[in-house]
């Protein structure tokens, strides 16, 4: 059984103050904020298994925690959807109301069938490690992000990073059919006949609720063994550093395919209480310790500590702290460069889907932390990231800059989310008016 969390979200506020705001709907909303009301009205629709949870509750306070309280939407009722059938009636209700919504992943969700060995269908709330564990028992991986705590749908519906892709492609690359619930609220089955595939591959988060995806899997090669090394340098190895993983590793998109390395800046004032420090990571697949010609260029670089391990692909999320047991090693504000390898990314044509981006070696993002409440702080904190990323961008050679879209603050806008050439704009707009005429999907990175 699926879970898919559909949390209506009061953007402007929350649903009473939108009250003061509208003259036709008054009632149904006195009806929302009088707790209950909601149960009775949608309640008979839903299936069995499905819940609504009003604020106060702690299923309420559960389903509406988020990483990021950046911009977090006021939610005021939870529709913990249990069957597609569930997506599809409270998205009719919520238009019915002229409600606003959005989907929220709950985390659960489960592989419902490995069909021939070479796909599987996949709730559209599963996470992460509940994929890679199930996929595993049965000797299968796929493309999930690096965390164990995200979604598939989540990053796939926007292109969707993760360590496999250098052999096989982003998350979106691996779908061979998705179940969508419309604006509407009418439930589809899109594959690649249907002029809504390339737009769900890349921006897919305007266009649909997916209740479920059919993925490709692929046999775990080499017992599925990977390596990985981890070094940590003092501040002054900078520019030694980058020329090393520039020269020996990233070599313009030609690191090998299953392959990571990766680069962050971070504080720790009890090793070095004036300046940053860089920790670097190089992972590797197929063998059980990360060949010489890759890491001896970083050991002789003189770091200030090194460690490295060997185990199963299932144990990288543990080595780089993403598992969902890991201790938060990383509290605080620090400075990413992703070095994904990128063979299977840019072996699919670039104008094949809405994801824009396929020709990107890199991914650098800052990632700043601060209290949250804090309206001040929050905006200091968000001027601090825009400065650090222009200092970023300044220093490359682009004219523009892109965005990912699962990375994105929200102000970038829709040429940097999905891309510069105007006909991708064009494109997204004509199947908007297509299949969202009244833009009811409109809060994840929008484009109209
Ligand atoms: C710790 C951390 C690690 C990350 N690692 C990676 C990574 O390795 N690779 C990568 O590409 N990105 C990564 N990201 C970014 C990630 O892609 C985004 O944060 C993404 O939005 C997470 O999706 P979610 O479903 O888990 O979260 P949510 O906040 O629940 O969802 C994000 C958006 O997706 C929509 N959505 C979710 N499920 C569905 C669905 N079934 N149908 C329709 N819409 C849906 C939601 O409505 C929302 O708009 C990471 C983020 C964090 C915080």
């Amino acid at each position: 059984m699926e879970f898919l969390a559909i949390a209506f979200a009061g953007v402007l506020g929350n649903i009473c103050s939108i009250l003061s705001l509208s003259t036709t709907s008054t009632g149904w909303f006195n009806s929302l904020c009088s707790p209950g009301d909601i149960s009775s009205v949608l309640g008979p629709h839903l299936s069995s298994g499905a819940h609504i949870y009003l604020p106060g509750s702690d299923q309420f306070t559960q389903a509406t925690t988020r990483w990021s309280a950046y911009q977090a939407p006021n939610f005021t009722v939870i529709v913990k959807v249990a069957t597609e059938s569930d997506v599809g009636e409270t998205v009719k209700y919520a238009n019915k109301q002229n409600i606003p919504f959005i989907a929220v992943n709950g985390g659960h969700g489960a592989i419902r069938s490995l069909e021939d060995g070479k796909t599987a269908t996949i709730g559209g709330g599963a996470l992460s490690k509940q994929i890679t564990d199930s996929l595993w028992t049965k000797g299968k991986q796929t493309v999930t992000g690096i965390c164990e705590c995200t979604s598939l749908l989540g990053p796939g519906l926007g292109g969707g990073h993760g360590i496999l892709q250098g052999r096989y492609g982003l998350i979106a690359d691996q779908f061979v059919s998705l179940n969508v619930v419309l604006a509407n609220g009418s439930l589809i089955t899109v594959g690649e006949e249907s002029d809504l595939w390339w737009g769900l591959k890349g921006a897919g988060h305007n266009f649909g609720i997916i209740t479920s995806a059919t993925t490709k899997i692929y046999d775990v090669p080499d017992d599925g063994v990977w390596s990985y090394i981890r070094f940590i340098y003092t501040h002054d190895k900078v520019e030694d550093l980058y020329e090393a993983i520039n020269t020996h590793l990233l070599k313009n998109g030609t690191q090998p395919v299953d392959f990571f390395s990766y680069s962050l800046f971070f504080n720790l004032p009890s090793l070095d209480p004036d300046h940053s420090l860089i920790a670097f990571f190089i992972l590797q697949g197929g063998t059980a310790s990360v060949e010489s010609q890759y890491a001896d260029p970083f050991k002789k670089m003189g770091p200030v500590m090194m460690k490295g391990d060997h185990g199963s692909f299932k144990d990288i999320a543990k080595w780089t702290d993403m598992a969902t047991d890991s201790p938060p090693s990383l509290n605080n504000s620090f400075f990413l460069f992703e070095g994904y390898s990128v063979q299977g990314v840019q072996s699919i044509p670039s104008d094949s889907t809405a994801f824009p981006h396929r020709e990107a070696n890199l991914l650098v993002a800052p990632v700043v932390t601060y209290e949250p409440g804090d309206k001040k702080l929050e905006s200091e904190a968000f001027q601090f990231g825009e400065t650090l990323r222009e200092i970023i961008f300044q220093g490359s050679d682009e004219k523009e800059m892109y965005s990912y879209v699962n990375y994105a603050s929200g102000n970038e806008g829709p040429q940097s989310w999905y891309g510069y050439e105007p006909w991708r704009l064009e494109k997204l707009r004509v199947l908007k008016e297509k299949y969202d005429p009244d833009n009811r999907l409109s809060f994840y990175a929008p484009f109209v």
